[in-house]
């Protein structure tokens, strides 16, 4: 059984199957919490929670809540994406699916990029990062939080960190993408480490 903030362990579990957001979760959270995502063994029985909301907060409450009715403790979950100002905000909400297939870094990259280069060589390349993230218990809302990362997406695919957009964002007050800015930056200025850093405020209420 999973033990809830509140115990000893401080133990966390993530409603997501995405182990790069799990990792930066858990370098942020460090000594302090254990934290586990639903690619742990005990979870494996759990079905995929359908991401049929229109907005982060939508969505980051369905995974929340549906997975804390299958097992004890405190559960959270982050929606999160990229939008792009020049595109109306695209991908939004639908950024791991942009180009079709969940989870296709690979191609949603190619798609932004064609995307941008549609575009007049003048237009601005403003974008975000946003995060919601949502604490649940026993199937109800506990709080949420959002964060938020202001910066610019560049034309080629640059450096080897990160994942998804992170090669193609530059955050503002930076010349380098996430990706080549490496966890460590990243994780101090994120849209995912702002969001967390309201998390944790809350638990230590
Ligand atoms: P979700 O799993 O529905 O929240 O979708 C998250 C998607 O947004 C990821 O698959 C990425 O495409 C994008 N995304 C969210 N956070 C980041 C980040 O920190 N770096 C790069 N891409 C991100």
């Amino acid at each position: 059984m999973l033990s809830s903030v509140s115990d000893s362990m401080q133990r966390f579990l993530i409603a997501t199957r995405n182990s790069h957001k799990t990792e930066e979760i858990r370098s942020m959270l460090g000594a302090v919490y254990e934290v586990i995502d639903l690619n742990a063994e005990e979870c494996s029985h759990f079905p995929e929670v359908a991401e049929t909301g229109t907005t982060f907060l939508e969505n980051a409450t369905l995974k929340a809540v549906e997975i804390s009715k299958l097992t004890e403790g405190i559960i959270l979950s982050d929606d999160s994406g990229l939008e792009v100002d020049a595109l109306g905000g695209e991908p939004g909400v639908y950024s791991s699916r942009y180009a079709g297939k969940d989870g296709d870094n690979e191609a949603n990259n190619a798609k932004l990029m064609n995307e941008l280069g549609k575009l007049d060589a003048n237009t601005l390349r403003s974008a975000r990062f946003r995060c919601v993230m949502v604490l649940a218990q026993a199937g109800e809302v506990l709080a949420y939080f959002d964060g938020s990362v202001e910066g610019s997406i560049i034309s080629e695919l640059t450096g080897d960190g990160g994942f998804g957009y992170d090669p193609l964002f530059v955050p503002d007050g930076y010349d380098q993408t996430f990706a080549q800015l490496g966890e460590e930056i990243k994780n101090t200025l994120s849209h995912r480490a702002n969001a967390l850093k309201k998390v944790v405020q809350y638990l230590n209420k």
